[in-house]
């Protein structure tokens, strides 16, 4: 699959509150406009190796 994962239900991503990153992902140390997996995606020509799906988006 080459498509980009949803960092949104990734347990890496977190919210920057800064309004011009608001997309942040621990593992790249990426902050930014979109999402951190596209970023990961265009810069290596690969899908995000680091998903793992976040305990929170089972529980909500
Ligand atoms: S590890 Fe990958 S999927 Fe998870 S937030 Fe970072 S870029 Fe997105």
């Amino acid at each position: 699959m080459t498509r980009a994962p949803d960092c949104l239900t990734c347990r890496h991503f977190f919210v920057t509150w800064d309004k011009r990153y608001p997309r942040g992902c621990r593992i790249f140390e990426i902050k930014s406009r979109e999402l951190p997996s596209l970023v990961v995606l265009r810069s290596t020509g690969r899908r995000c190796p680091s998903y793992e799906r976040s305990p929170r988006v089972d529980r909500a």
